[in-house]
């Protein structure tokens, strides 16, 4: 079994270095931009031109024969290099997978049409947008004394960190990509790793219920509540937002806050991947079986929709304040990824991570199976069964058993397939 993991490091590249990055991801953007450009171009003349257009048959037949695929537009790259000899200063795999990634973003975006979902057509690129380029296959590596060697770009100071927090790469390593985060260089490797099936050694599950007042809430009464430090520094995120809010638009102290506030952020994001990090480590450990819900991101940010200027097809202000903004980025992007991060370590763990659907686990008694109806703000289960405990306790058992239930019946019909197959062929035969 083996599987893809993540490196990432930070990189101190000098003054000159750091420009020939940024005129790298300019470059990478510019090609991006023009791909993009040219699909769009060749949509325009061959679909939206044709005079049969308004015939959805005749329109979906016209884009899929007209669609510009990643071959047709890297055929063209030695091209490009003619006329414009600086790309020729940056290595061709890099440029390659820009028009790759443009690929992928069409792929999407036909793929949501598909499904029936509202598509955003793939987009032109800004300056703060872009912030990362990748060599796919080759034309980078490590060397001993923590430098990275870039195919056509030079040697640069990487930070590997050591001691008790060391974590070099490890398998075979795949992909390279450089990426920018304000204004600091980050360079990340992708590697295979192969690894051994393992066994837990518990037999232990649990249902975790995740909230706003404490960050989870598990089956058995426990709680995990959000750092301390990360509270201060979501304090400190809102001020500064505010003062953000207070700059003229434009001035370049709007520019300075708005740098600050993007420093912030991304401050809070690694603080916060990191408390991930290492409550979903424990809980792995002691855990088989971990049964969350199923989040659901319409419900979960209380936002109104954005309205659109249906003249100029702009955004109008929709009433929804900063606020609102805030709480999804602060609030709610955690969960999706703590998840994630469970159910990444939870493989190589040998345990399981399983989802249930979040209907009635808050309102259903977990002792008699009762609903017991209750507002949002009410942070107390009382039945008159007798049970009484916190709400989110109550959810999280629930979670639990729901959790135990999906994955009996998962192993009831894998035990029924397995009898059944011998004994239906030769019914067959006979
Ligand atoms: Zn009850």
């Amino acid at each position: 079994m083996s599987s893809l993991k993540a490196y990432k490091y930070r990189l101190y590249p000098n003054k000159k270095q750091a420009e020939k990055l940024q005129w790298v991801l300019n470059r990478c953007r510019e090609l991006y931009n023009s791909a993009l450009q040219e699909r769009r171009d060749a949509y325009e003349m061959m679909v939206k031109r044709h005079p049969n257009y308004y015939d959805e048959a005749t329109r979906k037949h016209l884009t899929h024969e007209y669609a510009l695929s990643y071959n047709q537009q890297a055929t063209q790259l030695p091209e490009v290099k003619e006329t414009r000899l600086e790309y020729n200063d940056i290595h061709s795999q890099v440029l390659q997978d820009v028009l790759r990634r443009m690929d992928k973003a069409f792929k999407a975006f036909f793929r949501r049409v598909k499904e029936g979902k509202a598509p955003g057509y793939p987009r032109f690129q800004g300056y703060g947008r872009y912030d990362s380029f990748t060599y796919p296959q080759s034309g980078f590596s490590l060397t001993e004394d923590n430098r990275v060697c870039l195919s056509k770009i030079g040697t640069i100071k990487v930070k590997m960190p050591t001691g008790k927090k060391a974590n070099p790469p490890q398998g075979t390593m795949k992909t390279c990509t450089i990426k920018r985060e304000g204004q600091h260089w980050f360079i990340v490797f992708t590697c295979e790793v192969e690894q051994d099936i393992v066994y837990h050694l518990s037999l232990e599950a649990v249902g975790i219920d995740l909230g706003l007042l404490h960050f989870a809430t598990l089956s058995d009464g426990s709680t995990i509540e959000n750092p301390r430090h990360v509270r201060t520094s979501e304090h400190k995120l809102k001020k500064l937002q505010e003062a953000l809010a207070r700059k003229k638009r434009g001035s370049k102290r709007r520019r300075k806050a708005a740098q600050r506030v993007g420093k912030a952020h991304r401050y809070i994001r690694n603080q916060r991947k990191d408390f991930h990090h290492k409550r979903a480590r424990k809980l792995v450990t002691a855990y088989q079986v971990i049964v969350f819900e199923k989040l659901q991101p319409a419900n979960m940010s209380r936002r109104p929709k954005p309205r659109q200027d249906e003249a100029t097809g702009h955004y109008l202000p929709n009433g929804a304040s900063a606020k609102a903004g805030l709480n999804k980025s602060i609030l709610d992007a955690g969960w999706g990824q703590f998840q994630q991060i469970c159910k990444n370590k939870a493989e190589c763990a040998g345990s399981r991570v399983l989802f249930v659907s979040p209907k009635y686990t808050s309102q259903m008694c977990s002792g008699c199976g009762a609903i017991v109806q209750k507002e949002l703000e009410e942070r107390w289960h009382q039945c008159s069964c007798g049970y009484s405990l916190d709400r989110d306790h109550n959810a999280a058992i629930n979670i639990l058993r729901l959790g135990l239930q999906a994955r009996e019946k998962e192993s009831r019909a894998r035990t029924e397939r397995s009898e059944d197959a011998p004994l239906r062929s030769p019914a067959i035969h006979g």
